[in-house]
């Protein structure tokens, strides 16, 4: 049953991954539960649903599965932003800081229309580095993040407070300390 399935027991923990001192929350386990699946992108959805939101935006590669269904929940289109070199051009590119070197990611030009209010969805926000990225790009290509909304947060280490600075609305369905 939906309403008492324990979602949190869905995600894998993988202490010392990819590095040691990193505990991995694995959320592939909780998408391949059907239940896990509907509940957590219902989760997801259900405080923005009168945002006024226009447009899903999600990022490269876990952004995207649950983007598409965020999009079928909520009766909006997706866009994504990709890691550097994949999508077909015009592009615009961030650079971004990773805990080791950087990364780059990429949106095409004409992606968002003018004014769209996004709502940005990714599976973990830690940094917030990642989300920044997006925040910026979809500014770049004239729309605007609304809110952000997350499988996970990690708020010590303060990825969602820097979006909240940014005037972007926050939601996590799990919080870990
Ligand atoms: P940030 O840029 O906020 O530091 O890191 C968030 C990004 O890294 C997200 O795109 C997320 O997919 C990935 N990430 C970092 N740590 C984890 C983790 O423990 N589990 C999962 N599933 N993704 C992570």
């Amino acid at each position: 049953d939906a309403s008492t399935i324990d979602i949190e027991k869905l995600v894998r923990v993988i202490p010392d991954y990819p590095k040691t001192g990193i505990i991995f929350r694995d959320v592939t386990t909780l998408f391949a539960d059907a239940d896990g699946l509907r509940v957590t992108i219902e989760a997801m959805a259900a405080p923005f649903r009168d945002a006024g939101i226009d447009l899903i935006v999600g990022v490269d590669a876990r952004g995207f599965i649950i983007g598409g269904a965020m999009g079928m929940a909520m009766g909006k289109g997706f866009v994504p932003i990709r890691k550097r070199g994949k999508l077909p051009p015009e592009v615009y590119r961030e650079e971004y800081t990773l805990e080791y070197g950087t990364s780059e990611v990429e949106i095409n030009v004409n992606a968002v229309p003018k004014g769209a209010r996004v709502l940005l969805v990714d599976d973990l926000i830690a940094t917030g580095g990642t989300a920044m990225a997006a925040v910026k790009l979809v500014e770049r290509v004239g729309g605007t993040v609304a809110a952000a909304s997350f499988t996970i947060d990690l708020p010590d280490i303060g990825g969602s407070k820097l979006l909240r600075a940014q005037g972007v609305e926050v939601f996590s369905v799990l919080s870990y300390p």
